[in-house]
């Protein structure tokens, strides 16, 4: 930073700033061992002067005074000095730090934790520089801008540069985290615990530092009293906010389950659709992880055709976010997976509101079926008519037997909207029943009737014994992601 660059202030334009500020002031804090940056915010400076290298700021300041080696409001924040590390280029290190981590990205936004204790004393020195200048006219400019606001300005610009883009609020965050050992004075009060909670305030406000006492002897003797001799503790990582790919999937196997199935170290099924997409996403994204969440599921015997399942994909810590062709890409690789278990479509990228359209769409859906069905006695005509006559046909079920270990027992209604017999060449005891149902229905257990324990079923209803072969599903009418 030693060389002037483009957007720094000139020499002149420094000058003028700093010669601007109350003398008196800026003495009074010097000797109390205030660094230039704190001299800066203390008077509510703002912009490009934090980014002024130390040494031609020196030179402007008072001579009988030098720059504390440790800032005692900001505890060396501003001046870069660390209990853990020393550099009179932090932006420089920090875009190191970065680089090292290789993520691409195309703007940062820079997210600072601040140790309380820097708030306790700017309020004790704003409490002493009251009781002793309160009446000078030129304490009506002394406002402080927070410690933290100072921080962005000395460094994002420096970064800016450095990193070639722009700070904006997007998925790509520089975390500098200070901490200090001394514990803040109101750790437990409850202003204090507020602040922490809501993460630290951005800007020491006007009116919490008005409020304090007028003339509170001890805060105003403490703050010429307590000197901090050890500097915050800093630590720099980054990583990417979780962004979500959204699509639908189809699932061509019997052998295939929804999320990947373990029993006594033991896969069930030669795959799972959450491995195979997840991991493909994964891979092209360089995350560090990802959770897979679908709009419901089927068994793993279950085949989901038609338009597919909606699902989510949400990926930890990308290192890169691909872009619309790549995401295409993406969807190619997983459609020419060599077995052809799992297909994807319209693989996208989406918000993070994305699982709440699911979830409300989960609610509403209803689903289509064809279940291959075998009967105990030959179709008979007036069977089609009998079957497809039923329009939104109530049923109830019992918890199925097969799923008694896992779920209570419960007696649920759901609605059967519409079926269609669909007969097979040359096959009189065996046919596809086409079905539509309310979400949450057991298909299975509506054809074969569970021991009475649904009814009706399609044994009641065609008055014989009925068993399902295959089942698949065939549509599912969600309100987002449509196809
Ligand atoms: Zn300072």
């Amino acid at each position: 930073m030693g060389k002037e660059k483009k957007g720094d202030l000139g020499g002149k334009e420094l000058e003028e700033v700093v010669r601007g500020l109350p003398w008196e002031g800026v003495k009074e804090l010097l000797s109390n061992g205030v660094c230039h940056r704190c001299i800066f915010r203390l008077f509510g400076l703002q912009g490009r002067v934090y980014t002024c290298c130390p040494a031609s700021l020196s030179s402007l300041f008072p001579t009988a005074t030098t720059e504390p080696q440790l800032c005692t409001l900001c505890l060396g924040i501003l001046q870069f000095t660390h209990s853990n590390l020393q550099t009179s280029n932090l932006p420089l290190l920090i875009a190191q730090t970065v680089k090292q981590h290789s993520f691409h990205f195309h703007s940062f936004s820079l997210e600072l934790s601040i140790p309380p204790i820097i708030l306790d004393n700017d309020n004790s020195l704003r409490s002493y520089m009251k009781t002793k200048y309160g009446s000078q006219p030129w304490f009506q400019h002394f406002r402080c801008l927070s410690t933290k606001d100072a921080l962005k300005f000395s460094l994002i610009h420096p970064l800016e540069n450095l990193l070639e883009c722009k700070s904006t609020m997007g998925s790509f965050r520089i975390r500098l985290t200070y901490t200090h050992p001394k514990p803040s004075k109101e750790d437990h009060t409850s202003h204090s615990t507020k602040r922490t909670k809501t993460g630290e305030s951005s800007m020491v406000g006007e009116k919490s530092l008005s409020s304090l006492p007028e003339n509170d002897s001890s805060d105003c003797c403490n703050f010429l009293l307590e000197k901090e001799n050890e500097p915050c503790h800093f630590t720099c990582f980054c990583y990417r906010t979780p962004f979500y790919f959204g699509g639908r999937y189809l699932k061509y196997s019997r052998n295939v389950s929804q999320t990947r199935w373990i029993i006594d170290d033991e896969r069930m099924g030669e795959a799972s659709v959450e491995e195979i997409i997840g991991g493909n996403i994964l891979q092209a994204c360089q995350g560090d992880s990802f959770k897979f969440h679908a709009a419901g599921r089927e068994d793993i015997d279950v085949r989901m055709l038609g338009p597919g399942r909606p699902f989510l994909v949400e990926v930890q810590n990308a290192r890169r976010i691909p872009s619309e062709l790549s995401v295409k890409e993406i969807e190619t690789t997983i459609n020419n997976i060599e077995n052809k278990l799992v297909r994807v479509k319209n693989l996208k990228l989406v918000g993070s509101d994305g699982w709440n359209l699911m979830r409300e769409g989960e609610a509403e859906k209803q689903k289509q079926y064809a279940a291959l069905v075998w009967i105990s006695r030959p179709l008979k005509d007036e069977d089609f008519q009998c079957v497809s006559s039923l329009k939104d046909l109530k049923v109830l079920q019992r918890t199925p037997v097969r799923v008694l270990h896992r779920r209570s027992p419960l007696e649920r209604e759901k609605i059967i909207h519409w079926m269609k017999i669909e007969t097979i060449a040359g096959s009189s005891q065996y046919f596809l029943l086409h079905l539509c149902t309310q979400a949450g229905t057991y298909i299975k257990e509506f054809v074969h009737g569970d021991l009475g324990r649904t009814h009706p079923s399609i044994g009641s209803i065609m008055g014989c014994r009925a068993e399902i072969l295959q089942l698949d599903v065939t549509d599912i009418k969600m309100e987002c992601f449509q196809t």
